[in-house]
């Protein structure tokens, strides 16, 4: 859930050029030019994109394609982009390139850039496997490329009571238009997996001592203090991590969680500050 901008068009259209210069894919030239043209203008958007009928069918050598060209610069380029968490669905790690609409859908997309975005390997081999839209028609997964409002805070993370066995859950930030939050309701439930409620599950249980590190000393923790110290953990995971990476869904769900802030603080109560090291 990051915006990157999209990769260069010219580029996509000089690579199938230079490929369609040669057999067996000469033929396919004007189609396939076509279908990319097709993908730009539509955003990649798997409801406004039907799969190109190539006669005589070439979808296995295109779908084939990729793992020829997997090594190749312009793709190495894209799965090493330096990014602070993964675009799809905010993990701290990157290192593979994800397909938005599948290979085995769309092989006329294999190698195109503009449908390959930099991902985790979660994304990449994980949950979404080949969905890439549900029932309706604002489910679809946001296009990192495509969509300007991967630039925005989209979504946060509930902490759901009995806090001492808290429960996880993700869900859109409430300002989001009824369509943006269908889209965000399905995006995050393909995306997010067990790594996802581990990784809450850590923040939640270790954050009591982080508490008592940052504010030392043995006196109870005020509601009011935590609260300081969520908003700073906030700030500092969207500089660190991006403004809809786990951690700062995390702590967003947390600021405004008047109750979960209030626990939090008690369980600091009687914690020791870990001694620095320094
Ligand atoms: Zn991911």
């Amino acid at each position: 859930m990051i915006r990157i901008e999209m990769p260069a068009a010219a580029s996509d259209d000089a690579y199938l050029q230079k490929l369609c210069g040669k057999q067996p894919w000469s033929p396919h030239y004007a189609l396939w030019q076509a279908a990319y043209s097709g993908y730009r203008s539509q955003k990649g958007n798997p409801w406004h994109i039907s799969r190109t009928a190539f006669v005589p069918d070439v979808s296995d050598q295109q779908t084939a394609l990729y793992e020829s060209q997997s090594s190749s610069q312009r793709i190495v380029k894209i799965r090493q982009m330096q990014l602070k968490s993964c675009p799809m669905c905010g993990s701290s790690v990157t290192g593979t390139v994800d397909h938005y609409l599948p290979k085995e859908d769309f092989p006329e997309f294999s190698v195109m850039a503009a449908n390959l975005v930099p991902a985790c390997s979660h994304c990449n081999s994980g949950k979404k496997g080949r969905t890439f839209r549900g029932t309706s028609r604002n489910e679809r997964f946001l296009h990192p490329y495509f969509d300007s409002l991967a630039g925005q805070p989209l979504w946060l993370t509930r902490i759901i009571p009995p806090y001492e066995a808290a429960r996880f859950e993700a869900a859109p930030i409430q300002s989001l238009s009824a369509n943006n939050r269908e889209l965000m309701k399905f995006h995050l439930r393909h995306v997010l997996g067990q790594q996802f409620h581990r990784n809450a599950e850590n923040l939640w249980a270790t954050y009591p001592q982080y508490l008592r590190d940052e504010i030392g000393g043995t006196a109870p923790v005020s509601p009011a203090r935590a609260r300081k110290e969520i908003a700073r953990s906030l700030r500092i995971s969207i500089l660190t991590s991006g403004e809809n990476s786990w951690n700062a869904s995390f702590f967003r769900g947390l600021a405004e969680n008047g109750d979960a802030q209030t626990y939090l603080a008690r369980a600091a109560r009687g914690l020791k500050a870990t001694p620095l090291l320094l």
